[in-house]
């Protein structure tokens, strides 16, 4: 039931918030609905949840849609790899989007936003153990990804940073990569002399260890929703 795993990963979080002397509500809880149809959306929405993260741009456009049509206008997050020819899809309809990750990006979702005189929050993908299966920017192009955004694209607002630490990096065997993203973040706060203060990282199998490390934002999916279906 959703309902009872919901209360329990809320519990879970201010447990972990309690446990580092945090305040709970410095942490977000985005509840990951990829795939998972539109009704355990809605019952997980009924019970509070107001933020839902999503990878893939046609499903949450339809899921936005039918909540529209319910009278009912939640927070969605883009938090998957975004292809430039999508980017004029999301830009302005999302509430943050986790992945950006290049110039060309950057330059496509500035287009998309001037047009509609809107700005974007968005975070910075770090691709921190340089899988090459994997969507980010390498930690060492992260100051001039940054320097880019700032100079060339007036309307993304940089909030932070992401990460998706390897799949094998297991439970607390994530947390030195928590660890490395908080200080990327503090190092490049530090150069760019702005606030960065999002930190979206941990997911359902490690998202107390993301919190002990300063995450501002959990993705969690499986241990709300149980397995994900197949597409
Ligand atoms: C699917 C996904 C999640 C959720 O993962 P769970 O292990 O199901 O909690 C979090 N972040 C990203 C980027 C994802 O694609």
């Amino acid at each position: 039931m959703v309902k009872e795993s919901y209360e329990r990963v809320l519990e879970q979080v201010a447990l972990a918030c309690e446990k580092c002397g945090r305040a709970k509500s410095s942490v977000k809880l985005l509840a990951v609905s990829k795939f998972h149809p539109f009704q355990e959306m809605l019952a997980l929405y009924q019970l509070g949840q107001d933020a839902f993260g999503e990878s893939y741009v046609q499903e949450a456009l339809g899921k936005m849609a039918d909540f529209e049509k319910e009278g009912f206008s939640p927070n969605f997050h883009f938090i998957g790899h975004l292809q430039t020819r999508k980017a004029p899809l999301v830009a302005g309809n999302f509430q943050l989007i986790h992945s950006l990750d290049s110039e060309k990006l950057g330059l496509a979702l500035e287009k998309a936003l001037l047009a509609q005189n809107k700005t974007q929050d968005v975070l910075l993908q770090v691709n921190l153990a340089l899988e090459p299966q994997k969507s980010g920017v390498a930690q060492d192009q992260l100051l001039p990804l940054a320097t880019f955004v700032l100079e060339h694209c007036p309307h993304l607002k940089l909030k932070g940073l992401m990460c998706l630490p390897p799949l094998e990096a297991e439970g607390e065997k994530a947390r030195p990569y928590f660890v490395a993203l908080r200080e990327l973040r503090d190092k490049l706060a530090l150069s760019l002399q702005l606030s960065l203060p999002e930190l979206s990282m941990g997911m359902s199998g490690d998202f107390p260890f993301a919190i002990y490390e300063g995450a501002t934002i959990v993705r969690v999916g499986t241990a709300l929703f149980g397995p994900r279906p197949p597409k």
